[in-house]
């Protein structure tokens, strides 16, 4: 039963609900998402807030400028604690304390886990760093 805490990035983007006809500037919604969890697909898009009309989900009508914002905003937010917790696990296992025997079953997902996370995490910033480098 969280709540999520939408960031205004800006008040006078255009937004509209998906449920009602109400459309108007994002400083206008509720930004506050009562029990998202249960309302929000993992790989759903992101919300803007809840609706003024019907507290159902508001959502920036142009998805492409600020909505990779949303994205963007919540991936460096996430960043250093997914970094703290992926070099935990790393140091576990290297010191022993998480084993393939004490993990059973477990242990092939968590394993091939961490190898993915971090393979991904390098690809990523290695596309970002392009990314900037030809925009430049
Ligand atoms: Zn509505």
């Amino acid at each position: 039963m969280a709540d999520l805490e939408i960031p205004l990035l800006d008040p006078d983007a255009q937004v509209k609900c998906d449920s009602c006809v109400w459309s108007g500037k994002w400083i206008e919604v509720q930004l506050k998402i009562v029990n998202f969890t249960a309302r929000i697909a993992v790989a759903d898009k992101i919300p803007a807030g809840q609706c003024p009309e019907c507290s159902d989900l508001v959502f920036l009508v142009n998805h492409n400028s600020v909505g990779d914002h949303g994205l963007s905003y919540t991936a460096r937010r996430l960043f250093p604690l997914f970094s703290e917790l992926h070099s935990g696990l790393v140091k576990l296992i290297s010191d022993g304390v998480i084993t393939p025997e004490n993990t059973g079953e477990h242990w092939h997902w968590l394993r091939s886990t961490i190898d993915k996370i971090q393979m991904r995490t390098h690809e990523v910033l290695a596309e970002e760093l392009e990314r900037i480098l030809r925009d430049r």
